[in-house]
């Protein structure tokens, strides 16, 4: 039985609801739509939909990969709602969204892996909203660089996709994906649109040492990631993935240094940090780069 790993104080905040923040929760509801921002609990959500940015995840909440460290319910998704799209874009005009993060469960099931579905969402947005800035934080596609594409050409503002942890731990952590393929995908998304920014995460606290980490930070930027963002891991039940350690906030302020000198365009790196956190300032510097 391994020891509970107790939480330290200044991952301990402060919950304060306010603003619109029950109105845009109905408006979810109401069109059916699904946030990670709500789904993963996220601790920013106030402070983000505060600043206009969200993180929708579209193609239905049922993933068909099983990832240990993910909440998101694995089973074999049967819907392909062609009305999304559209739905999103809505819900991005309601929120006056400036920043607007599209993420997906993975589609394996489908043989564009939903590539485009993610396109139709950023049209969507796009039409709605001219001067809102569209991410997207895409699943691997199994490899298939035809669905990249598709995404590509539909111009996101930032190619997102995670490589999640360190090389050693990726089968661990991430079953179905591959490090050299997260890898291969960023490579491929700048061949593609060279003049869109790509961006990674990496989740800490999963058993990872120093060094793996720094490896990481130079593996993606060998093939040329331009933002860079390092966040606590959290486990969501004791039946997921154990969390071995917290990560001191020194420890991630030391991270960002090393992520800049290696030439991040930017590096937002914390306890509370998830993928989408100070997403509107992430463009902005990787912008004026
Ligand atoms: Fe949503 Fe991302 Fe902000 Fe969390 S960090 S509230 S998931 S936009
Ligand atoms: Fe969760 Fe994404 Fe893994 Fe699915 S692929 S289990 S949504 S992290």
């Amino acid at each position: 039985q391994r020891e509970k790993v107790q939480k330290p104080d200044w991952l301990r905040i402060k919950l304060t609801t306010g603003g619109n923040y029950a109105e845009i929760k109905d408006m979810m509801r109401s069109k059916t739509l699904h946030s990670v921002c709500e789904e993963a609990r996220c601790p920013n959500i106030y402070e983000c939909w505060a600043n206009r940015t969200a993180t929708f995840m579209i193609l239905g909440d049922i993933c068909t990969r099983a990832c240990r460290f993910c909440a998101v319910k694995t089973g074999l998704p049967t819907e392909l709602d062609l009305q999304e799209p559209e739905r999103v874009a809505e819900a991005a005009e309601q929120m006056g969204l400036r920043h607007c993060v599209v993420t997906s469960v993975a589609r394996d099931d489908l043989a564009d892996g939903g590539a485009s579905i993610f396109a139709a969402t950023i049209h969507a947005i796009r039409k709605r909203m001219p001067f809102c800035r569209v991410e997207v934080l895409i699943p691997d596609f199994m490899g298939n660089w035809d669905a990249l594409k598709v995404v590509m050409d539909a111009k996101p503002d930032i190619l997102n996709h995670n490589i999640e942890t360190v090389e050693r731990l990726s089968d661990r952590v991430r079953a179905k994906a591959k490090y050299s393929r997260s890898l291969e995908l960023l490579k491929k998304a700048k061949e593609l649109a060279p003049k869109i920014p790509t961006k990674s995460s990496i989740m800490l606290g999963v058993g990872e040492e120093w060094d793996e980490i720094l490896q990481a930070m130079d593996d993606l930027r060998a093939v040329d990631c331009n933002i860079l963002t390092l966040g606590q891991y959290l486990q969501p039940s004791a039946n997921h993935l154990p969390l071995v350690r917290y990560v001191h906030p020194d420890e991630f302020a030391k991270l960002k240094e090393e992520g800049l000198r290696r030439g991040f365009r930017h590096v937002e790196s914390g306890p509370l940090v998830r993928s989408s956190y100070h997403a509107h300032e992430q463009t902005d510097s990787a912008a004026a780069a």
